[in-house]
């Protein structure tokens, strides 16, 4: 028998990596680990399969993708069960996860003819002989890498976008969630039984790393900042693109005449749903000096009666309770004060719900992901200050922004790629808006009109319908010709406005 046992990472026995649940430690169940050769042979039957699924056109895709979701919908109990089982994820939780992954497969099977479908395109005076036609043809083959903490909606987000658009999918989950991930892949194939359309290879990171460098025609990528550099680094070997979901450090501004009651729930929920290990998770909260006393307070109230165990659930990582411990010890030190929680809030395999104020900006708890259940509040003079020390950071993903007057203005402001005013997260679970961020938290966008076409790549056809009136394209143009080529410019281009 072969084990290996890397210290904080799942183990691998036979050539099974087991997955067990971060609270119990009972085995959730086992996986072949994929090889090199195990993931280009993967690839090589996606390609395969590929062909059959563009082959279908979008309404054959759509057919069997409202399949597969209807399977999702009836088996959805199980699935949340499965997510505790994994992840220790509190089953409502999971449940909810579910649904958004759910509505999100609806929403691309009956929107991808709409966003990707064939269309004509308008000419131009200068080239009115030819006609314009313009489609979004599949890459072929995508490779799906995906995080841990939200196994279900996240990688789900990139699969149906790049099903939807007629690709296979290779899909690396993570190996923390590898049986989650697997049931996917399963569901998918009983709803979907023809050719191996959505398959997953199973191991760690360098498994990922063999999906990048596997010749798939795109990857998209959902995961931390310091992981989407190496995956791109791979990808850039073989000019393979990238989308890269990375991770945040997202902020909430509560300004003068918000709804202090409402933006208090969203903060708590924002940031210590899924025990705060949440990409788009509310992690630093500025309030404006009116408000900063009450909001405070009623912040302190709501996360007190949050029970670990209950609705908080374990830190999934190991290594993650250290990172959790280190921010928090580094707020104390610093001067902060916890006002709910404080150093003795990590007792692995949880967290207690923590609520630190007085945080310097420099400290790591307002400038690094913490990926636990806590939350920074920071008084500021008014909004203009809180846009400035929200946007002080590299990371930009999400935000939100409780109050009446100037809530959308000041969500404008914020540097990030969503944002939700009078709640927290909401963006997510519309479908038709795009999500994804800026700077250190990734490029590209899953979700949305904009979502469906990163896996598409546009096909441009022009056709020429008539004879050219001002030929410029061709060698066998005369000189009266270029004349009135001259001419005509100047007619359209040579006015001031
Ligand atoms: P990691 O970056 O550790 O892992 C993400 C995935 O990449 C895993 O499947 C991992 O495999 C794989 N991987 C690891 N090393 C490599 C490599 N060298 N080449 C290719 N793939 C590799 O992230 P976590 O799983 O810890 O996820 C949490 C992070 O994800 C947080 O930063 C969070 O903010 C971010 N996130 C971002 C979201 C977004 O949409 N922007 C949504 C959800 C999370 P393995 O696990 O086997 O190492």
């Amino acid at each position: 028998m072969t084990a290996t046992r890397t210290p904080g990472l799942p183990a691998i026995e036979n050539g099974l990596l087991i997955s067990t649940n971060p609270a119990s430690g009972a085995e959730a169940g086992r996986v072949p680990v994929a090889d090199e050769a195990a993931v280009a042979e993967a690839v090589t039957v996606a390609r395969q399969a590929a062909a059959w699924w563009a082959g279908l056109g979008f309404d054959g895709r759509k057919a069997r993708l409202l399949r597969w979701r209807a399977v999702l919908a009836d088996r959805i109990e199980e699935l949340g069960e499965l997510a505790l089982l994994e992840g220790g994820k509190p089953v409502t939780d999971g449940v909810v996860e579910a649904a958004a992954a759910i509505e999100h497969i609806d929403w691309a099977a009956r929107n991808a003819r709409r966003v990707l479908g064939p269309r004509r395109v308008r000419s131009r005076a200068m080239v009115l002989e030819h006609s314009g036609h313009l489609e979004y043809q599949p890459y072929g083959v995508v490779g799906v890498i995906g995080p841990w903490n939200y196994p279900i909606l996240t990688p789900i987000g990139s699969i149906s976008g790049a099903l939807a658009a007629g690709n296979a999918v290779v899909f690396k989950p993570s190996e923390y969630t590898p049986i989650v991930g697997q049931w996917l892949v399963d569901t998918f194939a009983e709803a979907v039984p023809e050719h191996q359309v959505f398959q997953a290879v199973h191991g760690l990171g360098e498994v990922g790393g063999a999906l990048c460098r596997a010749g798939v025609d795109k990857i998209a990528f959902t995961g931390s900042t310091a992981t989407g550099k190496k995956v791109m680094a791979a990808c850039a070997e073989t000019l393979t693109p990238v989308i890269i979901e990375a991770g945040g450090k997202d902020a909430m501004i509560v300004d003068a005449d918000a709804d202090v009651a409402a933006a208090a729930e969203a903060a708590v929920w924002g940031g210590m749903t899924n025990a705060g290990q949440t990409c788009i998770g509310i992690e630093r909260v500025y309030a404006v000096a009116p408000v900063y006393d009450a909001f405070v307070a009623a912040v302190v109230d709501k996360a007190g009666k949050l029970r670990t165990g209950e609705e908080i659930g374990p830190i999934t990582m190991p290594k993650q309770l250290d990172i959790i411990k280190r921010h928090i010890d580094d707020a104390l030190d610093r001067g902060g004060e916890a006002v709910l929680g404080g150093r003795d809030s990590v007792q692995a395999p949880y967290v207690a719900p923590t609520v630190l104020v007085d945080v310097p900006e420099e400290s790591s708890a307002v400038r690094e992901e913490t990926f636990g259940p806590t939350l920074t509040i920071t008084k500021v003079a008014d909004a203009d200050e809180a846009v400035t020390k929200a946007n002080a950071l590299p990371y930009g993903l999400g935000g939100a922004v409780f109050g009446k007057a100037n809530a959308i203005r000041i969500a404008r402001r914020m540097r990030s790629g969503m944002v939700a005013v009078n709640s927290a997260l909401a963006f997510v679970g519309n479908a038709n808006l795009p999500f994804g961020g800026v700077g250190d938290s990734g490029f590209g966008r899953i979700h949305g009109d904009d979502g469906l076409r990163e896996f598409a790549r546009s096909k441009s056809v022009s056709v020429r319908r008539g004879p050219s009136l001002i030929p410029a394209m061709t060698f066998e143009r005369t000189p009266a010709q270029v004349r009135r080529l001259i001419k005509t410019v100047k007619m359209l281009y040579a006015r001031k406005r």
